[in-house]
């Protein structure tokens, strides 16, 4: 299959005030990509990635999940396992008392033989460089390593897709590091396909497609360079076009300037050309 996720029309309300969380989204997700949805504060990226795989059912439209109605209770844990969802806070993630004991957790669920899950496990912990840390008690690692052992659950369930919701909002910088790290080495080797919610600029910076929310609804959804020439629209919602990227679009260079090492190397490129091929 080569879409994963279908948004069409899609609108969703917590309450019968009127108010919608989310309205009117129609977007597609592809086998392999790597998207950021960034949006500042209650514009509606929780609400997006929990109608991703039928934790919330919407109020109108359709959200096709590998081609599965979310909204058809039957396969409520067909989908869960084809788009894997992992959460802002690593501590109410972990289910169990030994690394790989949390890990088997998902496979168990979904009735993969012993022997199997034993396989899966392993794997899926070398994938996120967790496989040291194998009987360590989850809850004494650092917040870093708990999201790459929230990771490794996920992956140990073999889905298509992965939605990380805020999932580096609660950690140091070494730990978003990490975790970033593991995605992006995740998306590269194993082709799967990423869905990376953020509130970072920077974090969104990294994918190969930004969807922009604003107040429940898709303000862009373009590649990055693209989404960030709209520093005026981004900066009236809350949001900052990185610094590089703004100075490299001021000097018109050529190049993908997402950071202050590809602004230097355009800016030595102009200089030594006297062009703006930078
Ligand atoms: P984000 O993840 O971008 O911060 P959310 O999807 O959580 O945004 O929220 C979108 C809107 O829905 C906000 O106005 C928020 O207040 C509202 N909302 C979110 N969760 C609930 C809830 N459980 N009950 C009622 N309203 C909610
Ligand atoms: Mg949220």
């Amino acid at each position: 299959m080569d879409t994963i996720l279908e948004f069409k029309n899609v609108s969703f309300s917590y309450d019968d005030d009127g108010n919608k969380a989310v309205s009117n989204l129609s977007f597609t997700i592809k086998k392999g990509e790597f998207v950021a949805v960034l949006g500042h504060n209650g514009s509606g990226k929780s609400t997006l990635a929990k109608l991703s795989n039928a934790i919330l059912i919407p109020d109108e439209g359709q959200v096709l999940a590998m081609g599965i109605d979310t909204a058809d209770e039957t396969r409520t844990l067909e989908i869960r396992q084809h788009i894997g969802m992992v959460f802002q806070n690593p501590d109410n993630q972990i289910v169990a008392t030994i690394v790989e004991e949390d890990v088997a957790f998902g496979p168990e669920n979904l009735g993969v033989p012993p022997e199997e899950i034993r396989i899966r496990v392993d794997k899926a912990l070398k994938a996120v460089g967790m496989y040291d840390f194998r009987d360590h008690e989850p809850h004494k690692l650092s917040g870093g390593q708990k999201q790459r052992v929230a990771i490794a659950g996920i992956i140990a369930m073999q889905p298509d897709c992965i939605v990380l919701d805020e999932a580096t909002a609660m950690l140091d910088p070494n730990g978003r590091k990490e975790v970033i790290k593991t995605i992006k080495y995740l998306h590269e080797e194993y082709g799967i396909t990423v869905v990376f919610i953020t509130h970072y600029m920077d974090e969104a910076a990294l994918a190969d497609r930004i969807i922009v929310m604003n107040d429940g609804e898709i303000l862009f959804d373009d590649h990055p360079l693209e989404v960030f020439h709209h520093g005026k629209e981004l900066r009236e919602v809350g949001l900052d076009v990185p610094q590089a990227t703004e100075f490299a679009i001021a000097l018109n260079m050529k190049r993908k300037v997402l950071t202050t090492e590809d602004a230097l190397e355009g800016l030595i490129g102009i200089l030594e050309k006297g062009s703006s091929e930078g």
